[in-house]
């Protein structure tokens, strides 16, 4: 048995267009790692390039509520008018395989996860300035403007949030807060608590 047997759930979350996307599957090309992307099932529309089962599952509003009255979602918001979910079985399954299972998530979600799983780290990712969020939403062109302006109207209150987190990474670069969540997740592993719990197992064995 590994000493720290049980994976760790990490929680990146933070306003619509601070990068949470780009730093994730940047933090997922990094090499030697055993992390695992939590795919979440959405009412949205795909965007070019998306891809279903790889980007999202991107389903109808009736089988959304239909998995969510079933209980089988682990954290769900309703985010800009579509639904936005963390299907359970998969995260927990991977977690017991011992895997770090990463969610990608805003923070309505990471708050319900906060409250159900005390265990896991929660990162915010942080803008540099407001300013550099402001033309990030409008430089990707992915939305329209009466979106974007929803969305911006959001994340200043999203930001309030901040503190309910466990750790703050700013993305000024994108490897920068890479190295920073690296860090964060080999703290989270070293950590007493954590370390201990699989060092006592291996002595009950
Ligand atoms: P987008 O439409 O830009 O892909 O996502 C909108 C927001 O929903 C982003 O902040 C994204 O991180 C968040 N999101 C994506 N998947 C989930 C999920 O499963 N649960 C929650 N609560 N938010 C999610």
């Amino acid at each position: 048995m590994k000493l720290n047997e049980k994976g760790l759930l990490i929680v990146i979350s933070g306003p619509s267009g601070v990068g949470k996307g780009t730093i994730r599957k940047a933090l997922f090309k990094r090499a030697g790692h055993n992390l695992d992307f939590s795919i979440s099932m959405t009412t949205r529309s795909p965007r070019e390039g998306e891809i279903d089962g790889q980007d999202y599952y991107f389903v109808t509003k009736e089988k959304f509520e239909a998995e969510l009255a079933r209980g089988n979602l682990l954290e769900h918001a309703k985010f800009v008018n579509n639904y936005y979910g963390t299907p359970k079985d998969k995260v927990m399954e991977k977690l017991k395989e011992g895997k770090e299972v990463v969610l990608e998530i805003e923070v309505q979600g990471a708050l319900q996860v906060k409250a159900k799983m005390q265990d896991a780290v929660f990162i915010f990712i942080a803008p540099p300035s407001w300013e550099a969020l402001e033309s990030r939403l409008v430089n990707r062109d992915t939305e329209t403007s009466d979106i974007i302006i929803e969305r911006l109207n959001k994340a200043k209150n999203e930001i309030m949030f901040a503190s309910s987190y466990d750790y703050i990474v700013i993305n000024d670069e994108v490897e920068n807060a890479v190295d920073k969540i690296i860090a964060i997740i080999r703290a989270e592993h070293a950590k007493c608590k954590r370390a201990l719990e699989g060092y006592y197992r291996l002595m009950e064995e």
